[in-house]
């Protein structure tokens, strides 16, 4: 095989962690000389980066795995949460796979870019150095990985091990890269952000150091645990302009019961007091939240308390999950007693009371002058170029011609379509 018209194809299921590490594997494999292409036809290799949170992300995958087989000539590498817990069945269900890399080598992804470069050219490199060949404006980048929470419902603990948290002067280093390299907005990612702690370092003080980095404008962070959000790190978001007016929090159920048969080791009117702590000490503060609706005995006492949550609390949006058994997990010893039917109506009760909510909180931002750090440009319009940016998690958008990506700019909101805002640009100084 010629190394260097080798190309690759990445499909990427799943959370933001999946996106990062993608986007690591990306960099790593253009370093060896492999070049990427858009299109799936003209790959030699398809990675497919899976996600087991859900039963219906295993499905779209097998479902995505099954429309390979007719691309004969390819190689198909699967990475990510399924390739660790179902190696067996995926070998069994699907022939056309040739490699399949389970996740205690991608939380490692030097690693496995050595073991597809062992398969590719049956030669393992010595060493990898870390090269950041394109850079953008917002980039990603993991500060731990694993969760020691076992929360009744998940399997993130089981198929990404323990919480290691990594070293702080390693981060900041590749934060400070990034910066230099062209980024101007960094997402610090964990499944559990808060209760990073490496060296008697902790996430706010992470945090504090890494917003020392010049020319660094924004830092943003997920996802967050309840239990772990103290006080000092809502003073650091309070004071430290850099850090984006946006945490995302989930609340998972509003009923005690559930969310002690969840495991989540928080209860509701310790979750409120967060959020009105938040709200005093970041008035603009934009909150999302992730909700399961389902859970096994989930009452309909107990989806009301959840949806009275939802209405009290404003959540700029919610994310709603249907529950669904878990392997290895202790929920999953539970019978699940509520039907798919009935999972449907209290996930789309929730979506539909949220959705109006996340309109009227972005409408309130019309007059309103906004901070923009421009991160898409389009250059279809013929009199201006659209551009689109956010600060607390809600998309502006507006047009105008000599702009750049990564510039910032104030627009006064005029409009809203869909949950996007529309405005006009005020050109800084
Ligand atoms: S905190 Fe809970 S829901 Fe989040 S990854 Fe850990 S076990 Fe899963």
């Amino acid at each position: 095989m010629n190394e260097h018209k080798l190309t690759f194809f990445i499909y990427t299921m799943g959370c933001q962690m999946n996106v990062y590490e993608s986007e690591m594997l990306n960099m790593y494999l253009l370093n060896y000389g492999l070049l990427k292409v858009q299109n799936i036809r003209n790959a030699n290799i398809v990675i497919v980066n899976t996600c087991s949170v859900r039963k219906h992300a295993e499905q779209k995958a097998f479902s995505y795995l099954g429309r390979l087989i007719k691309y004969k000539n390819n190689k198909i590498i699967v990475i990510g949460c399924m390739a660790e817990h179902l190696q067996l069945q995926l070998k069994k269900r699907f022939k056309n796979i040739d490699l399949i890399i389970g996740r205690n080598d991608t939380n490692n992804m030097k690693r496995t870019v050595l073991t597809i470069m062992k398969f590719l050219y049956q030669y393992k490199p010595n060493y990898i150095k870390n090269v950041y060949i394109k850079s953008s404006i917002i980039r990603y980048l993991a500060i731990a990985k694993g969760c020691n929470n076992y929360c009744s419902y998940c399997i993130v603990p089981f198929v990404r091990g323990k919480e290691v948290s990594f070293h702080y002067q390693d981060i900041f280093n590749k934060c400070t890269f990034m910066v230099q390299s062209g980024a101007r907005e960094i997402i610090l990612l964990g499944q559990n952000v808060n209760s990073y702690s490496n060296h008697g370092v902790t996430f706010t003080q992470l945090l504090r150091k890494i917003a020392t980095i010049e020319k660094l404008m924004r830092i943003r962070f997920m996802t967050n645990h309840p239990k772990d959000l103290n006080d000092d790190l809502i003073h650091a978001m309070s004071v430290i302009p850099k850090i984006c007016p946006h945490i995302h929090l989930p609340i998972q159920s509003g009923s005690d019961k559930i969310l002690y048969k969840m495991n989540r080791k928080y209860n509701y009117e310790q979750y409120i007091n967060l959020i009105n702590k938040l709200r005093i000490a970041i008035p603009s503060i934009n909150i999302t939240t992730d909700v399961i609706v389902g859970f096994p005995n989930e009452t309909e006492e107990d989806f009301n308390k959840t949806l009275n949550a939802i209405r009290k609390i404003k959540f700029g949006k919610v994310y709603v999950f249907k529950y669904s058994q878990r392997p290895y997990t202790s929920a999953s010893k539970i019978h699940d007693n509520i039907s798919y039917l009935e999972k449907q109506r209290r996930h789309k009760i929730i979506l539909e009371e949220s959705n109006k909510i996340s309109l009227a909180l972005a409408s309130q931002m019309i007059g309103s002058t906004q901070e923009v750090l421009i991160d898409k440009l389009n250059h279809n319009s013929i009199e201006a170029t659209t551009y689109h940016g956010y600060k607390t998690f809600i998309t502006i958008n507006s047009t105008h011609n000599n702009i750049h990506i990564g510039q910032i700019i104030n627009v006064k909101i005029i409009n809203i379509k869909g949950t996007s805002l529309f405005g006009n640009t005020i050109l800084n100084e």
